[in-house]
């Protein structure tokens, strides 16, 4: 098959869909593979590294989406895109089509076949392509309190892991999933005192099983919330409840109880934010403080770690990217019920309901 992989081009987008190395493994199964020039290089990968692999240079992405059967992507596509995509052509990227109708539509006029990532979904119900990004997000988000924590940043002024003779940092984690988990375990290995929480007893369980002894796991609810938050120095919000927005566990009146200068980290900002303060905030000014509590909520952590998060991703989609180029979509989607749960929209047709139901469009 002739895969293609375009620059990305959506604001602040460093990412690339393709490494040397999954390009590599393309083209020993005798694929051929055009990427455009400069798309691995905000990654660290050069032109000179896809060349060096088999890989064929395209100086824009109109010369990619032209010769390309199969696009992969990172980002969902932009206007400037939309019409660049050929009827039948295969994508493959996240799509996020519930949060944008004028996307969803289109995607239904190019008559491709859009396979989001998203959406694709093991049997046990886990989605194998955000878990890499939460998990990236999960081990960020201790490294972004542990620098909002200083002083001439506005926050408490308190080293993570304390030093001899001085107490270590208290780290509250809102939700013990992915990022819930990821987080603790680097603020545990930076030896602060952790404590984990979330609703549910099983998942409770089984990360007291598997955690460092500094890390502690609480039932969460509002009067453990607060019990907490009167001593914690950094708090990191990673709760989801699937396909709702995020719960606000901490509300406005309940910054009276922190110390001045503690951080919180609101990972869960995509759906809303777990705390009513919260508000999307960019790399480039992260953070903003409401009663001397210092606040950072960045959409896209994952963004500011392109290399970490480009390797991260495209181990998780090359398995997928290899079974589609080699039986096409149709028989990939046939044999494998991941990809099949991935498909959203097929030569003008919403085929995911959740799609459909978001725009009420026919399914
Ligand atoms: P997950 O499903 O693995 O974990 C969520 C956990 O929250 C679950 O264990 C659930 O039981 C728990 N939970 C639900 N309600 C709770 C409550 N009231 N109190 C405590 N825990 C509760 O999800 P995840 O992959 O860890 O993602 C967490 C959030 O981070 C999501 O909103 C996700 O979209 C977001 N995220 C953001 C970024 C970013 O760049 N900002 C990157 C990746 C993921």
């Amino acid at each position: 098959m002739i895969v293609g992989v375009p620059k990305e081009i959506k604001n602040n987008e460093n990412r690339v869909a393709l490494t040397p190395a999954g390009a590599d493994e393309l083209v020993e199964r005798g694929h051929t593979v055009y990427v455009q020039t400069g798309a691995g290089e905000n990654s660290g990968f050069t032109d000179e590294e896809y060349k060096e692999v088999g890989a064929e240079i395209l100086a824009t992405a109109k010369e990619v989406f032209d010769i390309a059967e199969m696009i992969v992507k990172v980002k969902e596509p932009i206007e400037q895109e939309y019409d660049l995509i050929k009827p039948n052509q295969l994508v493959f990227t996240y799509f996020h089509f519930a949060s944008s109708e004028e996307l969803t539509h289109a995607m239904i006029k190019s008559n491709a076949v859009c396979l989001a990532y998203e959406t694709v979904e093991r049997p046990d119900r886990s989605l194998p392509l955000l878990i890499p990004m939460s998990e990236v997000a999960g081990r960020m988000s201790v490294q972004q309190g542990a620098k909002y924590l200083e002083k001439p940043i506005k926050g408490r002024g308190i080293l993570l892991g304390g030093v001899p003779g001085v107490k270590a940092a208290n780290v509250l984690i809102l939700g013990g999933g992915i990022v819930g988990t990821h987080a603790a375990k680097m603020a545990a290995g930076l030896g602060a005192n952790v404590t984990l929480m979330d609703i549910s007893l099983p998942r409770l369980r089984q990360l007291d099983d598997i955690m460092p002894a500094n890390v502690t796991t609480v039932m969460s609810s509002r009067y453990n919330i607060i019990q907490e938050i009167k001593q914690s120095d950094l708090i990191i919000g990673a709760v989801l409840i699937p396909g709702a927005k995020a719960p606000k566990l901490i509300t406005r009146d309940m910054l009276k109880y922190m110390h001045a200068g503690t951080v919180m980290v609101d990972v869960a900002i995509d759906q809303g934010g777990c705390f009513e303060t919260s508000r999307p905030t960019t790399h480039e000014n992260p953070t903003y403080i409401i009663d001397d509590v210092v606040h950072y909520c960045v959409a896209n952590m994952p963004g500011a770690v392109p290399y970490t998060s480009t390797v991260a991703l495209t181990n998780a989609t090359l398995p997928y990217v290899i079974q589609l180029a080699n039986n096409g979509w149709r028989k990939a989607c046939k044999e494998s019920k991941d990809l099949l749960l991935g498909l959203n929209v097929v030569n003008g047709k919403v085929v995911y309901k959740g799609v459909a139901e978001a725009w009420n469009l026919p399914y």
